[in-house]
């Protein structure tokens, strides 16, 4: 089982943990509302875990843009 990290805007690939170094806490998973987590976290067919996040450059671009961080998925 691993942990996949995804740019939700640009699908751009952050990075992969396996859970073997990696605690839950570590994770930030507990800050997290259960709603966030529900959005933020998917679990594939496979118990992978892939958290949707913002990369440092759409992160820029939404902070810039506020408009764009109501849209989902602007760049494919
Ligand atoms: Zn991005």
């Amino acid at each position: 089982m691993a942990i996949y990290y995804q740019c939700r805007q640009c699908g751009t690939e952050m990075g992969t943990i396996s859970t073997s170094e990696a605690k839950h806490r570590d994770l930030g998973f507990d800050v997290l509302s259960r709603q966030e987590q529900e959005e933020m976290i998917h679990v594939d067919q496979a118990g992978h875990v892939h958290m949707d996040i913002l990369c440092e450059s759409c992160h820029e671009a939404t902070a810039l843009n506020p408009e764009l961080h109501e849209q989902k998925r602007w760049v494919h």
